[in-house]
């Protein structure tokens, strides 16, 4: 979905918390637009059909929510108007029915019921679920309860882990080919996957004359490259934000040992660092 699309249906969007299930990989809603074209998307995001006649909602409605039901009103639904729901249920998109009659939303019904109960006695969800219910919210363009939420340890830590993660370029993609060199790393014997990473933070230009770039570098040793980035954070932290991911996702880490400087040098040290992170797999 495209910014400005954002921006159209959801007036108060904050990009950068958007953002947030993008990279994530969570589904996102889509919509269509006034001008009544369908926003196909790509995924299994779901896709609002715009509705030929308006469709007459009941005001008592029968929901079905990855297959748990419930019954609310048509008002709780909307009371948010500027939210993605309300939208939903405007009567200006077709919204399909389940065998039984129910309007059927593809989304996780456990965490739609405090969804539920914010809309109708604006009941915060316990602490323990509150960044899943955040990400629902964010399905559902629930910005007051996202706002909510955004104070609650755990989605606080989500955002600030989020914050930090987008300091580096592609991220996510960078951790994927970290665990995949890892797996095809590992050997038989100690099963332990050795990724050597040459992260930089700038990029190193030689200033002396006669610094030969087609140099010996151990730079040349790396799997994965990563750099540069706008940034302050260094290389260091890169490396201990990717570790501590890893640790959190359950991977066995040994812990990188000093980073490796490349020692060349001819009227001035080549700049260039490696780092190393084994995956133990066992
Ligand atoms: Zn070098």
């Amino acid at each position: 979905m495209a910014a400005d699309e954002v921006q159209e249906f959801f007036p108060s969007a904050n990009l950068s918390l958007l953002s947030l299930s993008e990279i994530a990989g969570e589904k996102q809603a889509s919509y269509i637009h006034s001008n009544q074209k369908v926003q196909k998307s790509t995924g299994d995001a779901e896709v609002l059909e715009p509705s030929d006649e308006k469709e007459k909602f009941p005001r008592i409605v029968p929901l079905n929510v990855g297959g748990i039901h419930f019954m609310t009103r048509l008002s709780t639904l909307t009371k948010y108007s500027d939210s993605m729901l309300a939208a939903m249920f405007s009567g200006r998109h077709h919204i399909d029915k389940d065998k039984d009659g129910n309007y059927f939303i593809d989304s996780n019904g456990r965490y739609f019921g405090y969804i539920l109960e914010y809309l109708r006695h604006g009941t915060l969800a316990p602490k323990d679920v509150a960044e899943y219910v955040y990400k629902e919210a964010m399905y559902y363009g629930l910005y007051d309860l996202m706002e909510q939420l955004t104070t609650t340890p755990r989605v606080s830590k989500l955002l600030v882990s989020e914050a930090h993660r987008a300091q580096f370029p592609n991220y996510f993609e960078v951790k994927q080919r970290t665990i995949k060199t890892a797996v095809e790393n590992a050997t038989v014997l100690n099963k332990a996957g050795e990724v050597i990473i040459y992260a930089f933070r700038k990029e190193f230009v030689p200033k002396a004359p006669n610094f030969n770039t087609n140099h010996n570098c151990v730079a040349d040793q790396a799997h994965i490259n990563v750099g540069p980035w706008e940034a302050l954070a260094d290389e260091e932290t890169f490396i201990r934000c990717l570790e501590n991911d890893l640790v959190e996702d359950g991977f066995n880490v040994m812990r990188h040992e000093a980073k490796r400087r490349c020692k060349y040098y001819y009227g001035q040290n080549c700049q260039k660092c490696i780092y190393r992170i084994q995956i133990v797999f066992s």
